[in-house]
């Protein structure tokens, strides 16, 4: 299944950068349905640019990454 680490976009008359805030936790997304892993948020698949997993696990919705962590052993 295809899934990629974005930031959670927030609505674009929120804030025109797009972004929430600087410390923002990266989610991982499923790029079929546009849901992130831990069901918190949806935005468009292909929509956000996708964060590179760095092994900085403090910069990532923990969540996620143990759902992350689970799809990288199976594949
Ligand atoms: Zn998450």
């Amino acid at each position: 299944m295809a899934h990629r680490w974005e930031l959670p976009l927030t609505s674009e008359e929120a804030n025109s950068t797009g972004y929430i805030h600087g410390n923002a936790k990266s989610h991982l997304f499923n790029s079929e349905t546009g849901m992130s892993y831990c069901k918190k948020y949806w935005q468009k698949p292909y929509y956000a640019s996708e964060i590179k997993y760095t092994g900085k696990d403090r910069d990532f919705c923990k969540k996620c990454l143990k759902k992350y962590k689970r799809l990288e052993e199976v594949e």
